[in-house]
């Protein structure tokens, strides 16, 4: 299989046997795998701190910028493999229920264009934090009425 087609089983296999071979098991409690995995999305946020927005595809950075992007990827995907095993979760399975509840959430009739949360279209409080909502979330586009930006998805 090529790299760009590896599974979620396949990297959760690699995981497994990567801790493994080290006797790491005994250090992966999910608690752990948490807040390494937020450790990890840090790491990611560092290389987009105060650069402001940044256009898709990073096309004015340089090769090593967009390598380091895809390492600190590649760890928050890597830890998030491993915490959903050690939790007993199909994340695969998973993520694809999420997404029909998210077609739901946000039918395409109402949602179409709109970076609005659920919550303002549908008129529910059914409010879980997952979203998919546009990523033209900005403070000048946004139309919700909170207070914050961060409420804005
Ligand atoms: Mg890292």
């Amino acid at each position: 299989m090529t790299q760009g087609g590896v599974t979620l089983e396949e990297l959760k296999k690699k995981m497994a046997d990567f801790a493994r071979e080290r006797d790491w098991d005994q250090f992966h409690s999910p608690r752990n795998l948490l807040l390494a995995l937020v450790g990890e999305v840090g790491e990611l946020s560092e290389i987009f701190q105060w650069k402001g927005e940044v256009p898709r595809g990073l096309p004015e950075w340089k090769d090593e910028e967009k390598q380091h992007v895809g390492e600190e990827l590649s760890d928050v995907l890597l830890y998030l493999v491993r915490l959903s095993d050690i939790c007993g979760i199909d994340l695969g399975k998973a993520a694809l229920r999420k997404l029909e509840l998210n077609a739901i959430k946000y039918p395409v009739i109402l949602s179409k264009g709109s970076s609005k949360k659920h919550t303002q279209i549908n008129g529910d409080n059914n409010s879980d934090g997952g979203l998919l909502a546009s990523t033209k979330n900005n403070n000048s586009s946004c139309s919700c009425s909170s207070s914050t930006s961060s409420d804005c998805v």
